[in-house]
């Protein structure tokens, strides 16, 4: 099958000796949504960029739609590009910006014409084609960036943080519309984003990425489920990592680590030695349920967020957990802090991993 984006072995260190990204390899099907998320400075722009072209590769290799273009131009690659201030030219009209493209790319004139008009159209935009790209609000100059990306006809769009500089309001908006146009267009889009939410929200697929490396590549629930990493499991959600000795195989599919808490049994094979438990795996159950790993600890802390309660559970002098259950239970709201509480959790919602 050949891929939208395939990246081999890519790596990048810039000439100061920065290693930015090594080894990075990925496959891209048509039409998917892939964000790369992760702190910055963990190498998602440069990524990104050396996608695009703007960025020479120091080893691997770029292939779109089975073709090698490592060597090849910005403006002969099937991809366009959305950076976070948009780069928009201030004193050029909103049409001329959105021409900008594809007079990049060698567009003749009538082409280029009935192009600009068209996505002008579908963006809504053409009231504003004449005024100067800096008498706009953010959200238009953000739409204005999308059509600029899109006026050309990339095969991949890429997108460099392009909600950064938005309110959070106007950010959920552009959101959704991100997605349904991406859905519409059935082009591939690669994101790059530091918000969690944003990444998770939007793609079919995450690309966490952490000093220069590819920790996971994964559906978001599959993050949330089955971190593979210990920087995973502590970068996304909101997880309980308990380090132990392998113990292991227990039944089919599953192993177990010894803890200072216990025997703690999870997905794994046993000759792992942490255990990652999702805060909303935890239950507060006073009954012994068999299977369940259980948990004796005190309330230190209870929030209730709507209709999720957060709690800290302190299960030793120097051990408190992060806990979420639904705030409408009634054991919920009657807790005190300080009082006896024993969790359960069930081994299926346990993932065992390497240190
Ligand atoms: P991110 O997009 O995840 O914030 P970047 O790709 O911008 O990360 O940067 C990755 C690393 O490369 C960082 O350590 C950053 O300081 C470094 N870097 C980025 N651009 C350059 C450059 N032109 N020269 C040297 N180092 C750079």
């Amino acid at each position: 099958m050949v891929h939208d984006l395939e990246l081999i072995s890519v790596g990048k260190t810039y000439p100061d000796g920065t290693v930015a990204v090594s080894d990075f390899d990925l496959k891209v099907e048509k039409g998917e949504f892939v964000a790369f998320l992760g702190p910055s400075g963990c190498g998602k722009s440069t990524t990104l960029r050396m996608i695009a072209g703007f960025e020479h590769i120091t080893n691997g290799d770029v292939l779109m739609m089975g073709q090698n273009v490592t060597d090849v131009p910005p403006e002969k690659r099937p991809t366009s590009m959305i950076f976070q201030n948009y780069a928009l030219f201030p004193h050029m009209s909103v049409r001329e910006n959105v021409a900008f493209g594809l007079d990049v790319k060698g567009a003749p004139k009538t082409e280029r014409d009935r192009k600009v008009d068209r996505i002008l159209d579908m963006f809504d935009l053409e009231r504003f084609a004449d005024r100067k790209a800096d008498k706009l609000s953010g959200g238009q100059r953000q739409r204005i960036a999308l059509a600029r990306g899109l006026v050309v006809e990339p095969e991949i769009l890429l997108l460099d943080e392009p909600l950064g500089a938005l309110d959070a309001n106007l950010r959920r908006i552009i959101q959704n519309e991100l997605k349904l146009l991406q859905r519409e267009l059935g082009i591939t889009f690669i994101f790059v984003t530091h918000a969690q939410s944003e990444a998770l929200g939007l793609s079919d697929r995450v690309v966490v990425m952490s000093n220069g490396v590819v920790e996971q590549i994964s559906p978001p629930r599959d993050l949330y489920r089955r971190p593979r990493t210990p920087f995973v499991a502590e970068f996304i959600g909101s997880n309980t990592v308990f380090e132990g000795i392998p113990k292991g195989a227990a039944d089919k599919g599953f192993g177990r680590i010894e803890t200072p808490f216990g025997l703690i049994e999870g997905v794994g094979l046993g000759n792992e030695s942490l255990a990652v438990v999702p805060a909303e795996a935890f239950r507060i159950t006073p009954q012994n349920t068999p299977g369940e790993i259980r948990f004796e600890g005190r309330l230190a802390e209870r929030k209730l967020v709507g209709a999720v309660g957060h709690l800290k559970v302190r299960l030793s002098e120097d051990r408190e957990i992060a806990v979420e259950v639904s705030a409408d239970r009634p054991e919920v709201r009657a807790l005190e802090l300080g009082a006896p509480i024993t969790l359960g959790v069930d081994p299926a919602s346990v993932t065992l991993i390497h240190t």
